[in-house]
């Protein structure tokens, strides 16, 4: 597996599939999406993943007659499309009405400690943690609400943490028409706490920077409303 260098046509810079995975690195901003990943309708998709589910529990020697576990493969289904995973789909994206500054607040706006649960794309196991993200108006304000929205919407999808930080950046610049955003994201990895290397007091830290966010003066401010 060591030769293994090419994954989709692109060089992984002599990493293996599984060095990449247990490492969690990540290839891409986007997350990797099939050309056809939408041509299964949402009913039709928890179909076949229940059918799938079973036959991995059927695999691992689960009974699946007993009372609790007959359930789960659809509840497993159901929780994936609806919840878990629906930020996949672009229809759930959240919709944003922007509104005039009136106030004329033209500092930044920070909105801290927005908790979220996303799942790790290399293991399918909860990374849980709390994203700052702040912004400073280009004219236009959005609803507070719309920065946890957005935040979830990216969280619900297999993830990488230095993607989803990214990811939130930049939906936010988009939607805000300004480059001013910072997103900073503190969580904990269940693959990392609970299996793999074990530690339990770990946690990982991501930053975005941009625009005037990107200097020392604006950033040492940021960190401070977050500690308040
Ligand atoms: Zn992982």
């Amino acid at each position: 597996m060591k030769n293994e260098k090419l994954l989709n046509g692109h060089d992984l810079n002599g990493f293996t599939v599984e060095d990449i995975g247990d490492d969690h690195l990540f290839t891409n901003l986007k997350t990797p999406m099939k050309p056809d990943a939408f041509k299964l309708s949402d009913s039709e998709k928890k179909e076949r993943i229940s059918i799938l589910f079973e036959e991995i529990m059927d695999v691992l020697g689960l009974d699946l007659t007993d009372d609790s576990l007959r359930g789960t493969p659809q509840r497993v289904a159901k929780m994936y499309v609806e919840e878990i995973f629906s930020g996949l789909n672009p229809k759930n994206k959240p919709k944003v009405a922007l509104f005039d500054n009136k106030y004329q607040y033209n500092q930044m706006l920070v909105e801290k400690n927005i908790t979220f649960y996303s799942n790790c794309e290399h293991h399918f196991v909860p990374i849980i943690g709390k994203a700052h993200v702040a912004y400073i108006s280009s004219g236009k304000v959005i609803g507070l609400s719309k920065l946890n929205r957005i935040v979830q919407y990216f969280a619900k999808r297999p993830q990488v943490q230095e993607r989803l930080t990214n990811q939130i950046a930049h939906e936010l610049q988009s939607v805000l028409n300004t480059q001013d955003v910072a997103v900073i994201i503190d969580a904990k990895h269940l693959c990392v706490s609970s299996r793999g290397v074990k530690d339990d007091n770990s946690s990982t830290v991501t930053a975005y920077y941009g625009g005037a966010f990107n200097t020392s003066e604006k950033i040492a401010e940021l960190y401070n409303y977050i500690n308040i």
